[in-house]
């Protein structure tokens, strides 16, 4: 019998500041390793004592990334499925605190045998143990880590000692990636590495050497800084691997590639080379090179502003899902933020929107802005404008149909207004108890489920069959009780679940309007840049007619 292989590990780890772009290094790296012909998983440590992302907000964390089986995580993780074309398992993702709740739980059976349980090494043996059958679960030969947060702060140091030990146990196998940032301040007028040398220095108090340095910076870096790199972090030179900024994040794994990092990583993991091939992969960037027509959308949302600053991290999973819509299409989409309260405080400015192709509203929660985005709604659907609703975009829809088509004026959401007369969005059922007992960390209707499409539908027309399975994240949902009166007032329920209670997609017939539509599940959660959603895809369409 042939003997069995040692699994390789890789973790990423971020140096100097934070936002450099760790998430699409580790991504590029897994998608270039996979494409040398091995098995390779990803999976994401988050230093924060949040159980998951879920109770995060969206404005200073980033979009809550759902997996299929329903785990709220980081939104890395939704780029890590995007790049390997995969579906990631709950057991890929971990955070401080989930950490610790299984160290505590596993102490109260009794599961130590007496032992004093220590923040070291207990804590960092979970970590291994989670890393380790996270690789045999998914049957990975190479499984690659990303670290959060900057080395160098308090946070994430247990998940370093984690990497540390783990390649004390396996010399071989592990291997060390530092993502850092060199500077280029115009008054200098040259890239500075000093930062990257103090980074390399702090994770060598951690009692690690990087293996590999990813010098992130706005232009491609020179040799000269490479050798200084070099020497100074004790990385050879050709494992310098300059990662400038680039036309779009698709186009890293292609850059790195410019470097040899496939074969850097292969040989110093003692691992034989297989095939290469990105071939499809430098296809679908080709279609954004040659995209040169502009399909211009905006998005109407809540989660854009942190101080001074726009931040659109929030609703990173539409964007690209938009991309990969517009891309396969030929066009360059150009997105635009648009803050719904502007449409609660004045409604002369909805006929802004005409300027748009096509106006997504995607999820989002409680009361701020909710009424500018009916009016929103309203608007596309008077106008004819493209209107493509995500989750709360769905329950915004059906509200002002309810109101200005049914003839139900006070129609209102419970998540809103819990007892309006006329909940035409009720809570489901099952959330009503959990509210009540203040159970709100993961218990939302979450992950994947299957739901029936309607012969006869845009939706159909889409998917082209007639079971999909999609990803959900709600407590609210259209009140049965409403649906035939909204039915008869023409609106479609052209997916629903397969029991007929749930409605999953709402639209308005092609001969109304050109495209009206909105799902109760986040489609976006599941586009790739190879395989982009049907729904967004038939959302351009209609968008560029
Ligand atoms: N707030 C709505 C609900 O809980 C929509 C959630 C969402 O958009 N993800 O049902």
């Amino acid at each position: 019998m042939a003997k069995k292989k040692n699994k390789k590990y890789i973790f990423v780890v971020g140096g100097v500041m934070s936002g450099v772009g760790k998430g699409i290094t580790t991504s590029s790296i897994a998608k270039i390793v996979q494409s040398r012909g091995f098995s390779v998983t990803a999976l994401k440590v988050d230093p924060y004592i949040n159980v998951d992302a879920g109770t995060m907000n969206p404005t200073e964390h980033g979009e809550v990334f759902v997996l299929a089986d329903g785990d709220e995580t980081d939104q890395d993780m939704g780029n890590y499925e995007r790049f390997l074309e995969t579906t990631l398992p709950s057991a890929n993702y971990m955070t401080t605190g989930r950490v610790y709740q299984s160290v505590i739980e596993r102490e109260r059976r009794g599961g130590y045998n007496g032992k004093c349980v220590e923040v070291v090494p207990h804590i960092p043996l979970e970590i291994i143990s989670r890393i380790e059958k996270a690789a045999r679960k998914e049957d990975a030969e190479v499984a690659i880590t990303e670290i959060g947060g900057t080395i160098g702060e308090y946070q994430n140091i247990l998940f370093l000692e984690a990497a540390r030990m783990l390649k004390t146990k396996y010399p071989k196998d592990v291997l060390f990636v530092l993502v850092s940032y060199v500077p280029f301040p115009s008054k200098v007028g040259e890239m500075k590495t000093k930062p990257t040398q103090y980074a390399s220095r702090t994770l060598n108090a951690a009692g690690i050497q990087a293996d590999i340095v990813v010098a992130r910076s706005e232009v491609p870096m020179d040799e000269k800084r490479k050798e200084k790199i070099s020497w100074s972090c004790s990385v050879d030179k050709n494992s310098v691997i300059s990662a400038p900024d680039v036309e779009s994040i698709y186009h890293v794994p292609l850059n790195f590639e410019k470097d040899n990092l496939s074969n850097i990583v292969l040989k110093k993991l003692g691992l034989k080379a297989r095939k290469r091939n990105l071939d499809d992969w430098k296809k679908f960037t080709k279609k954004v090179d040659n995209a040169t027509k502009t399909v211009k959308i905006g998005i109407v949302g809540k989660y854009f502003e942190t101080g001074d600053f726009v931040l659109s991290d929030a609703y990173i999973s539409v964007i690209e899902a938009l991309k990969h819509a517009s891309y396969h299409h030929g066009y360059k989409p150009e997105l635009a933020w648009l803050d719904s309260s502007v449409y609660e405080k004045d409604v002369s400015k909805l006929k802004d929107l005409k300027d748009y192709d096509g106006i997504v509203v995607p999820g989002g929660f409680g009361s701020r802005g909710i009424e500018g985005k009916i009016n929103v709604a309203q608007y596309c659907r008077k106008n004819k404008i493209p209107y493509f609703g995500l989750c709360y975009g769905m329950q915004i829809a059906v509200i002002e149909f309810a109101r200005h088509v049914a003839g139900i004026e006070d129609a209102h959401t419970a998540e809103i207004v819990e007892n309006a007369k006329n909940l035409v969005i009720d809570i489901l059922p099952e959330q009503k108890e959990k509210l009540k007992k203040k159970d709100f960390g993961g218990s939302m209707r979450l992950g994947s489920y299957p739901a029936q499409i309607k012969k006869g539908t845009i939706a159909r027309a889409a998917y082209k069959k007639e079971e999909v399975s999609e990803r959900h994240r709600h407590r609210y949902e259209v009140n049965p009780e409403y649906i035939t009166q909204l039915e008869d007032a023409g609106i479609v329920f052209s997916g629903m679940s397969p029991d007929g209670v749930l409605m999953e997609i709402a639209e308005l017939p092609k001969k109304v309007h050109p495209f009206y539509l909105a799902t109760q599940f986040h489609p976006e959660f599941q586009s790739t840049p190879l395989i982009p959603h049907p729904l967004f895809m038939e959302f351009i369409k209609a968008a560029k007619k």
